[in-house]
């Protein structure tokens, strides 16, 4: 089984970003999306703390090819996205299917 590729993490205060350089297809998104955070030119070239974990989730999921991937510390704090259990959290405007 020679060949796999690692996954490599890299771990910030409030998210952890992984990459896996075999499934990369370079099309730059990340370093696009976020360049204060995802640099090929520095080492590390990901640095999980420079920006809001959200925005940090936010440009890892536009990765076409599924070479990143995150996951929030247990204890960060979080201001948008999905809740603990991993489904929606309520909208704050109220129900829209109230009467
Ligand atoms: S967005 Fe994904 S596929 Fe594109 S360069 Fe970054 S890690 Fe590679």
């Amino acid at each position: 089984m020679s060949g796999a590729t690692a996954k490599k993490a890299y771990e910030g205060r409030s998210i952890t970003v992984t990459f896996e350089a075999g499934l990369c297809r370079h099309a730059a998104e990340c370093v696009h999306g976020l360049p204060e955070v995802f640099d090929p030119a520095r080492r590390p070239w990901i640095l999980p703390d420079g920006a809001d974990a959200d925005r940090v989730a936010e440009v890892v999921g536009r990765c076409p090819s599924g070479a990143l991937e995150y996951r929030f510390a247990a204890d960060a704090p979080r201001v948008s996205g999905q809740g603990p259990s991993g489904g929606p959290e309520p909208s704050p405007g109220g129900d829209p299917a109230a009467p």
